[in-house]
């Protein structure tokens, strides 16, 4: 039998392949999992040196905007999910029509490639979200701010990840650039602001927290329990699981919220909602003021769930591809008091491997992830969790292995 190169080669007994379009660590991720199930992993990559190119043997390079590439690619897989939410309308729609099964499907998706969509979408459903408006012009821009005062948040409603697209709004003048961008595009009919610029008031929260949950087509659902996270300069650097110190009633709210937005959604896989704790309300705040408000929405494995891997019964990598092929969802309870996760940023230090030595000769305990991408300064190469009873000798044992990683310490 002659198969096209990397075309995924079908393990007999009747397994199913599940493509994901994109080779990122969160594919990279799946594979283990996968060998586990006993399913195929496929995956659609950007280069043949992509994370997860390297782990996965089908692995055929092309781009998630190529309609042709993407509708060969799928046309050899079961169901099809996602590394990332950039694939555009058109080539999910063309999916569609082709008939290949696409989870979660494009409906659902929308609301997590589209800061715009998805307020919207909250906001009609009754979900706390911060105060927003979407302005087109400098008007629009100034009459929010008399609303909320400065300084606020810009968004830009497609393509920001890790904190790219947001900014910080003190004065109007902040926002010219910006405005005259949207201009352009929303005559245009095309780019990220062609609908305008998300602007949102500055939440005061006092910590940002993270629910995961998967949902299957059949509509199981599955939760873990609620997670602090800690972002350093927009990008996510450790996670608490659960999140220290949050009250109970809180954290069965919350979630309740992420399994809402799932159900009314239609979300299938897994969906990680992201919160801003506002802590005690306010002195005079009446008795319906939120306890939390929802930031954003992913529909993939999520840097808040790497910690599942090793300190959750049913990882999110694996609860993932259970729930996109509808097989009956893994218990997601915790193995442990605590799970600390600490993402491994790149540093000045091009060779990682003698300090990977190191961190793992002085610690035993640490479960070391990489995801064999390239070192560049703030690039995240990998994790480690530390799981244990005492959360502050799991958050020192992170952080010290993740820090000599990046070379920011020597002992
Ligand atoms: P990205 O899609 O790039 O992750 P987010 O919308 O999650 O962008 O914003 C990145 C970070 O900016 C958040 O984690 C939070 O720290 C901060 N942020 C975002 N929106 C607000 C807001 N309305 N008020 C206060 N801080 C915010």
């Amino acid at each position: 039998m002659t198969v096209p190169a990397n075309a995924p080669v079908r393990a007999p007994g009747g397994f199913p392949v599940v493509g994901v379009i994109g080779g990122g660590q969160l594919a990279r991720m799946m594979q283990a999992p996968a060998i586990a199930l006993g399913v195929q992993l496929s995956v659609l990559a950007e280069a043949v040196d992509a994370s997860a190119a390297l782990v996965v043997p089908s692995a055929p390079v092309g781009d998630h905007a190529d309609l042709e590439a993407v509708c060969r690619f799928a046309a050899a897989c079961d169901v099809v999910t996602f590394d990332h939410e950039h694939v555009p309308a058109d080539v999910l729609a063309a999916l569609v029509s082709a008939g290949v099964m696409l989870q979660p499907s494009p409906e659902a998706l929308v609301f997590a490639q589209d800061k715009l969509a998805m307020r919207r979408k909250l906001t009609e459903l009754g979900v706390p979200c911060p105060e927003w408006v979407v302005a087109q012009t400098a008007e629009e821009a100034s009459g929010f701010a008399a609303r909320v005062g400065f300084p606020f948040m810009a968004k830009t409603p497609r393509g920001g990840y890790d904190g790219k697209g947001v900014q910080v709004v003190r004065q109007l003048s902040d926002l010219e650039a910006w405005l005259g961008a949207a201009a352009t595009q929303v005559q245009a009919g095309t780019g990220a602001l062609r609908d305008g610029i998300l602007l949102e008031e500055m939440v005061p929260f006092v910590r940002e927290l993270a629910v995961l949950v998967a949902r299957s087509p059949s509509g199981q659902a599955a939760a873990w329990p609620v997670v602090q996270t800690i972002q350093t300069d927009g990008i996510c650097t450790d996670v608490c699981a659960p999140a220290p110190g949050l009250d109970p009633e809180v954290a069965a709210a919350a979630t309740r919220t992420a399994l809402q937005i799932a159900g009314e959604l239609g979300v299938t896989g897994v969906l990680a909602v992201e919160m801003f704790d506002l802590g005690v309300p306010p002195k005079g705040a009446g008795g319906d003021h939120p306890a939390y408000l929802v930031n954003e929405l992913a529909m993939r494995p999520h840097n808040s769930g790497h910690w599942t891997i090793d300190g959750a019964v049913t990882s999110q990598f694996e609860q993932h591809l259970r729930a996109v092929l509808d097989l009956p969802l893994g218990d997601p309870r915790p193995h442990a008091a605590w799970t600390v996760m600490a993402n491994v940023l790149g540093g000045d230090y091009p060779e990682l491997y003698p300090a990977y030595r190191h961190v793992m000769a002085r610690d035993p305990g640490v479960k070391v992830h990489m995801y064999g991408k390239g070192v560049r300064p703030g690039r995240k190469l990998g994790h480690v969790n530390v799981s244990g009873s005492s959360l502050e000798d799991c958050q020192a044992r992170a952080r010290h292995a993740a820090d000599y990683l990046r070379g920011i310490i020597d002992e």
